[in-house]
């Protein structure tokens, strides 16, 4: 463990230099914006997310007011982040839910936030740990999932797995910047389809895990066998 835990270390570090004021790019003023701009950015970018925000806070301030939204006018307004009818159906349960349960008020417990609809362990991670200053674990999206693969500071797929296992590698009080760090890191440099590891200023201390190799070929090309049994296999 002691040679993963000076590796993280490291890491750690190079990401602080390249990135010391790494921040969630999410534009909020509150709680309660911040955890309705976390759901909307599923599947979208940030920057259409703060397209989006500036209406939808305007027409309903707090949570008190998003739940007694009318849900066409409410998915008119987030339709551009995408999945607009899903998104909507969440604020709206998130924002009932908030009322009944909370007051009106975000919580600031990782248990309840999610209980609340549409809110898992990563947007409950992002409210605590950006709005709260709570560090309750580390955020864990696609990026961060990613680049602990290629780093070497997990084996796993599951996001929760992975969270325990950075969890145990980074001492709690940089959980919120590691997280930070990891995000803007995959989306500069890190990239999914194209890794620009030439330039990148971890490629010293990275293992590149799984980086570079192919994909196993599908049916087609691995033969007219192969097409047919998987044929026969949706039939
Ligand atoms: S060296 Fe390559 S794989 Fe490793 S973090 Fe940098 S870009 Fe990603």
């Amino acid at each position: 463990m002691t040679g993963i835990r000076d590796h993280a270390g490291a890491l750690a570090e190079a990401l602080a230099a390249a990135y010391p004021d790494a921040a969630c790019e999410l534009d909020f003023r509150s709680p309660y914006e911040l955890l309705a701009a976390t759901i909307l950015s599923a599947q979208c970018t940030d920057a259409r997310v703060n397209q989006v925000t500036p209406a939808l806070f305007a027409r309903f301030p707090d949570a008190a007011a998003l739940a007694a939204a009318d849900p066409a006018e409410l998915e008119e307004i987030v339709r551009s982040t995408g999945f607009f009818r899903s998104k909507a159906r969440s604020l709206l349960g998130m924002a009932r839910a908030v009322v009944e349960r909370h007051g009106g008020e975000i919580p600031a417990r990782m248990d309840d936030l999610t209980a609340l609809p549409g809110v898992g362990r990563k947007t409950a991670n992002v409210v605590l740990g950006t709005a709260f200053g709570l560090a309750t674990g580390v955020v864990v999206d696609t990026h961060v999932a990613r680049l602990s693969g290629r780093l070497g500071l997990s084996r796993h797929a599951d996001p929760e797995r992975i969270e325990r296992d950075l969890m145990a590698l980074f001492p709690a009080e940089s959980w919120v910047a590691v997280g930070h760090r990891l995000i803007l890191h995959g989306r500069r440099v890190c990239a999914a389809r194209a890794p620009a590891c030439g330039s990148c200023s971890l490629e010293s201390i990275c293992p590149k895990v799984g980086v570079g190799k192919k994909r196993a070929p599908g049916p087609a090309a691995r033969g007219p066998k192969a097409s047919r049994n998987k044929r026969k296999a949706k039939a």
